[in-house]
């Protein structure tokens, strides 16, 4: 899986290295800019996948920054000082699409980088996918995360939803374990090998009958039956 680029832009060094830091730490590629001008040079050039944006820069305003980038579709989370609602609304007006408040831990920023980047990977994918998918009286509703069997609800985690969702959109196609885990990477579950098949064991369970649709590939992995 590549690497996801991430853009921070602040003025004060300190700050913008203990973010960089921080995103370096979790995996991700990091550019910094030290002033809007720089922010919108260096995202023309490399098109960064999110912008983590300071309002608070000499030059350029912060929120004129936002605005420009958002035209471009890049995600932007917004840096802002404590009690600047008015700020933080006409961010998100301008298109950023969520805000942390300074002082910030480092917990949060990386939990707000990763939901955002989620959220844009899924939209991405529901655009691609059909709403709905039903194979063989199991029925995906992915619009509203709902799996039903024979017209009962079955309740699955997030994690067992995505793998589900994953197999059925796939009949009759064999997936690795590490395939399993990249098309579900997006939830927030850390999912190993091992816990893969704890997961599809789960499903199995929660889905009855129809468990055994989900066929063990001896070897190789799993495979929703045609
Ligand atoms: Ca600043």
């Amino acid at each position: 899986m590549s690497k996801k680029t991430i853009l921070v832009v602040e003025d004060e060094a300190d700050i913008r290295e203990l973010i960089q830091f921080n995103l370096e730490q979790e995996g991700y590629a990091v550019l910094t800019a030290g002033t809007g001008e720089e922010a919108l040079a260096v995202a023309g050039k490399s098109s960064p996948d999110l912008i983590v944006l300071d309002l608070m820069l000499p030059g350029i305003d912060g929120l004129q920054v936002c605005r420009e980038l958002s035209a471009k579709t890049i995600p932007i989370l917004m840096v802002t000082a404590k009690s600047s609602d008015a700020d933080i609304v006409l961010g998100l007006e301008m298109g950023a699409e969520d805000y942390i408040t300074k002082p910030f831990s480092p917990r949060v920023l990386i939990a707000r980088v990763r939901a955002i980047l989620r959220r844009r990977e899924n939209f991405g994918k529901k655009a691609a996918q059909q709403d709905c998918v039903i194979h063989k009286g199991i029925k995906i509703d992915a619009a509203r995360h709902v799996v039903s069997s024979d017209d009962s609800r079955i309740e699955l985690s997030a994690t067992e939803f995505s793998i589900l969702e994953f197999l059925i959109q796939n009949p009759g196609w064999v997936f690795s374990r590490n395939q399993i885990i990249e098309s579900c990477k997006s939830s927030d579950y850390t999912v190993t090998e091992r816990s893969v098949d704890v997961q599809i064991l789960s499903i199995r369970k929660k889905l009855g009958e129809k468990g055994a649709l989900i066929e063990t590939v001896r070897g190789i992995g799993y495979r929703m039956a045609e």
